[in-house]
């Protein structure tokens, strides 16, 4: 792996020396103020998006941005919510979709799946984003709406984990739904009312 050795060796000799307080105050501090839940497409880079520092966000990625409902169990997903929310106590969690996204584009356009079963399985999260845009025809427009329509369908997956249901229902954490464009590097704040307004753009 040279190119991410040769990373490393960068970061040490010319970042790691700049932000040295900060991570000597983050060696022994656990603080993040967001839970950002983005898709694991490697164009998606949550802080480089949001330029925030080490120690600010708490990230999952999964394939897709999808968030389980939540269902009795330990599993990954949940249990880093979990941590996220009730042990860290952040503020505030983004769900985060994107342009050109492989899961969407697979669903958007039906894909045959069958040589990736357990992506097919893991897709049926979003059944509920794909039944709202059962009635388009397919094209680029689909996969817009799609992308859109998933990242509510995420954060009422969101609401259903306890530790979420309780902290919305204790007004202590904010939800918050966005789309990042690759190609323009924008982002979209999607409101309850589905229009959307840019960030920052
Ligand atoms: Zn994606």
């Amino acid at each position: 792996m040279p190119d991410l050795a040769d990373g490393i060796a960068r970061f040490q000799q010319d970042v790691f020396p700049a932000k040295a307080d900060l991570f000597a105050h983050l060696a022994g501090h656990h603080r993040p103020h967001t839970l950002f839940i983005g898709c694991s497409d490697a164009r998606v880079v949550p802080e480089l998006i949001t330029q925030g520092e080490p120690g600010e966000l708490f990230v999952i990625r999964t394939a897709g941005n999808l968030v389980p409902a939540y269902t009795p169990g330990a599993n990954g997903v949940t249990a880093s919510i979990e941590y996220a929310v009730a042990v860290l106590g952040v503020s505030d969690i983004v769900v985060c979709g994107h342009s050109a996204c492989g899961a969407m584009t697979a669903l958007a356009e039906g894909h045959d799946l069958s040589d990736a079963p357990v992506v097919a399985g893991w897709l049926r999260h979003a059944d509920a984003a794909l039944a709202r845009i059962a009635g388009m025809a397919t094209g680029p427009q689909k996969l817009v709406a799609l992308v859109q329509q998933n990242v509510y369908a995420q954060l009422a997956n969101l609401a259903t984990h306890p530790s979420v249901a309780r902290a919305l229902a204790e007004r202590t954490v904010t939800l918050h739904g966005w789309v990042f464009d690759i190609a323009t590097g924008h982002v979209e704040a999607l409101d309850t009312a589905g229009t959307g307004t840019a960030l920052a753009s």
